[in-house]
């Protein structure tokens, strides 16, 4: 990259999305970068957003964190997955765990083998052969990548933390590493007249700061890519309606529970993430099937200790830019769109922007190749996370309430409906090698949601019953004799990352 132009990179916003951004690259290009970053502490970030997928951990070695030292500093937790309650039906919960479910046998995947034993009959359940699950019944965790003198994997966990005491952790290291951070509100943006390319944003100062390539981590605003660029938003609300979120932190109980619950409501959802400090509420909901007093007041209701602040309100549309990046600007983190909390994708976004980035970086601002290349790559990731959100809310019957059956009455996206009807007719799951949701995730919410497979699979009969049945059965022993092993979550964290005293 010697002889990359690209001399100044100006970062707008500090949040999740600009601390990852600015640790990230100043990790991989050095002082070959002048990074800044200009973030405005009256203007605030979002904040909330606190539960994550496994491949953080990627990105955690990208930029050499120390995990014990992180989730200490974030007052973390683990993640194992997420329970799903009442959204299938009222009463009726299931799990999206992480990890693989039971071990491939023969040519086929494992699942079929289980498809086959409960359409003849067998209502042993899916998540049996879960380690995550086993674990989460009985709050356990040890770091445990296999299960000792076996080929059985172990464990595969993300994180919970809070989200502002991660931007506060990035930027330090960021900092570190050489990023200048300008305190200041951006009141204009400068375009260049001959190319339309950003070439500096203005302060409320008056001081001008100047750019060969700028990423937009300014939050739902897109102070340059929308505001400046006008890129143009393309709007998902046909498929996922809900419009509005109230946050609200309570009291933590325990034990500290090492998974997210989402809790179906009347027109929308609820989630609850234990951290260290406090437990952290959410009520995501559509404002035309409810009111916001009676959305807080069901909030407020299923809190598990007293509220520790007063309710937020956040309003949002479902979807994403048109282009992620436009002229010589690219979109990270809210700016470049949103798609509701519901499976923690948001921060995998801006992971996997900045991974696209950093492999895509160009020798100048704007290059129409990488231009394009950037953003198939983001939309496609955007649109294959809204088909799998979307396939929650499809599949419900929750009969009888309006926001329900709408959801479930709303035409689908193309690639979704193919999807179940694969699933249905034939329990074959499709996947490409850089889909970020693998087999078993919708595997479980499928089957979750009540969608089953006709038929198992026809190389199921090429192997002897028995012969199943006592590799099944040794499966699960194996599995439960790796779970009464392990310390409890609440042990773990005592023993491993115990958070620093806040001060
Ligand atoms: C209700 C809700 C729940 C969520 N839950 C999760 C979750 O569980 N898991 C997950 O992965 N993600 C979640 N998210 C998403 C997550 O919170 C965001 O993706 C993440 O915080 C990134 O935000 P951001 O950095 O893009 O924007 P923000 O946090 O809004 O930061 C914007 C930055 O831009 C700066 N800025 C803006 N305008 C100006 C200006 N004019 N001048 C100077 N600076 C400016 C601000 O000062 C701030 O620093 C959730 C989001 C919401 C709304």
């Amino acid at each position: 990259m010697s002889n990359s132009q690209i001399k100044k990179l100006i970062i707008v916003g500090g949040g999740t999305a600009g601390w990852m951004s600015a640790s990230a690259i100043a990790k991989v290009m050095g002082p070959r970068v002048k990074i800044t970053l200009i973030e405005s502490d009256e203007i605030g970030i979002v904040g909330v957003g606190e539960a994550t997928i496994p491949p953080i951990k990627i990105f955690n070695d990208l930029v050499r964190i120390d995990e014990d030292d992180f989730l200490k500093n974030t007052q973390g937790t683990i993640k194992l997955g997420i329970q799903f309650k009442d959204w299938y039906k009222k009463g009726h919960t299931y799990h999206h765990d992480f990890g693989p479910i039971g071990k491939d046998l023969g040519y086929i995947d494992f699942h079929h083998y289980w498809v086959s034993r409960v359409l003849n009959g067998s209502n042993e359940s899916l998540w049996d052969y879960s380690l995550n699950n086993l674990a989460i019944r009985q709050n356990k965790f040890d770091r445990i990548p296999w299960i000792a003198d076996t080929p059985v994997a172990g464990l595969v966990h993300a994180f919970h933390f809070d989200a502002s005491l991660y931007a506060k952790y990035l930027r330090n290291i960021a900092e570190n590493m050489g990023v200048q951070r300008i305190e200041g509100k951006i009141c204009d943006v400068n375009l260049n007249p001959s190319n339309g390319n950003i070439s500096s944003v203005k302060l409320e100062n008056g001081n001008l700061i100047e750019g060969d390539f700028f990423i937009d981590c300014s939050g739902f605003r897109g102070l340059l890519i929308e505001g400046a660029l006008k890129t143009g938003f393309e709007d998902f609300s046909d498929f996922l309606p809900v419009n509005r979120a109230i946050a609200i932190p309570c009291e933590g109980v325990k034990p500290i529970t090492p998974y997210t619950r989402s809790s179906a409501q009347k027109a929308g959802w609820q989630w609850r993430i234990p951290l260290q400090h406090r437990i952290g509420n959410g009520h995501v909901y559509c404002a035309d099937y409810i009111s916001d007093d009676e959305a807080n007041e069901i909030l407020l209701n299923n809190l598990d200790g007293k509220p520790l602040a007063e309710p937020r309100m956040i309003k949002f549309t479902t979807g994403r830019r048109k282009k992620f990046w436009n002229k010589n600007c690219i979109a990270i983190g809210l700016s470049s769109g949103f798609l509701e909390p519901l499976e923690s994708t948001a921060i995998h976004l801006i992971q996997s922007a900045i991974v696209k980035l950093i492999n895509l970086f160009p020798h100048n601002g704007d290059n129409q190749f990488l231009s394009d290349e950037f953003n198939d790559y983001m939309t496609s990731e955007f649109d294959y996370i809204r088909d799998f959100i979307v396939l929650h809310y499809h599949a419900n019957e929750r009969n009888g309430e309006k926001f329900w059956d709408d959801m479930r009455a709303r035409p689908i996206p193309k690639t979704l409906k193919h999807r179940i009807e694969l699933f249905r007719e034939a329990g074959i799951i499709n996947l490409k090698d850089n889909d970020i949701f693998k087999l078993t995730s919708w595997l479980q919410v499928m089957v979750g949601q009540g969608i089953m497979p006709k038929k198992a699979h026809p190389f199921v009969n090429t192997i002897n019953p028995n012969d199943i049945e006592n590799y099944m059965g040794n499966l699960k022993s194996i599995m439960n004799n790796a779970v009464e092993n392990m310390p409890s979550h609440g042990a773990f964290i005592a023993r491993s990352f115990a958070a620093r005293p806040i001060v």
